[in-house]
């Protein structure tokens, strides 16, 4: 592909992402992935997926990060692998023997990305079948996922998510975040503001923040675990923090009902699995 530069002489992101849409590939397995049916939560996620780059242990030994591995999803549990949770552990063989079609073909499947494949490329009698064949492998990995994070957090596990915002770079900025339990219940929330600094900067601090708190919840015995999100999925966190930008003064929340109505908004869509979309205007 060759970016020619725009009729004023220069390139901009506008011009080489209106190029890559007009050359988008549109294989079977992106056209699946990015199934209009789908959710773009659970899109997102299955490109991740089949890209080996979903948060589990084995990515971040790559990065030297080093700690226990067991998978949730046998009796005798295993070091938790890509392919173990999607297609050869316990559970995921018992769901994929359920939808199997033509007898023993998933066991011979080692693979969760062939697995998905096969699903894909199966001769369907009808086109309603068709349809079925390409999400199915999507809507039962991203169960099998959400079964594996609700059983991480059955221990009474925390979840901490911040974000950090500058209006202009540098800019007005601000830091905001929640706390919630394993159930997605609130539990409290706060909004700060880091003064006139750059974007980059804005994002440090609200890091900081953050390792502040998972350093609290350790000394309380409080097991939660740190991963990093896409905007998309931590918009409560990024409106507090554009709060604290605008406003110019830090605020704590420590019930739901002190919260903005748009976070509380926010929080409720998440809570129910609801995917947020950021428009931008090119
Ligand atoms: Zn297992």
């Amino acid at each position: 592909m060759v970016c020619m530069l725009t009729p004023n002489g220069e390139f901009s992101i506008a011009s080489a992402l209106s190029l890559v849409r007009s050359h988008s590939n549109r294989s079977l397995g992106a056209a699946c992935i990015w199934h209009r049916s789908l959710p773009i939560t659970i899109s997102f996620f299955m490109f991740r997926l089949v890209s080996d780059r979903l948060p589990l242990l084995e990515q971040l030994r790559r990065f030297g990060v080093q700690g226990p591995s067991r998978c949730c999803c046998c009796i005798d549990p295993q070091e938790e692998r890509l392919n173990h949770m999607f297609c050869t552990g316990e559970a995921a063989r018992q769901v994929w023997k359920v939808f199997e079609i033509q007898e023993r073909r998933s066991s011979r499947i080692s693979s969760a990305r062939h697995m998905a494949i096969a699903w894909w490329i199966q001769p369907a009698p009808h086109r309603y079948f068709a349809f079925v064949y390409r999400l199915l492998p999507s809507l039962i990995c991203w169960e099998l996922w959400r079964a594996r994070t609700s059983a991480l957090m059955q221990g009474g596990g925390y979840k901490v998510n911040t974000d950090g915002c500058s209006l202009g770079n540098p800019g007005m900025s601000g830091g905001g975040g929640l706390l919630r339990d394993s159930q997605e219940g609130f539990l409290f929330g706060f909004s700060c503001f880091f003064g006139v600094i750059t974007s980059l900067h804005a994002e440090l601090q609200a890091l900081v923040y953050r390792v502040e708190l998972d350093d609290l919840l350790r000394f309380q015995s409080l097991f939660q675990s740190i991963t990093h999100c896409f905007r998309e999925a931590n918009k409560p966190s990024d409106r507090l923090a554009k709060m604290g930008a605008t406003r110019g003064s830090d605020a704590l929340f420590d019930s739901f009902v002190e919260l903005p109505p748009m976070a509380r908004g926010d929080i409720r869509m998440d809570r129910l699995g609801f995917p947020s979309f950021w428009r931008r205007i090119l």
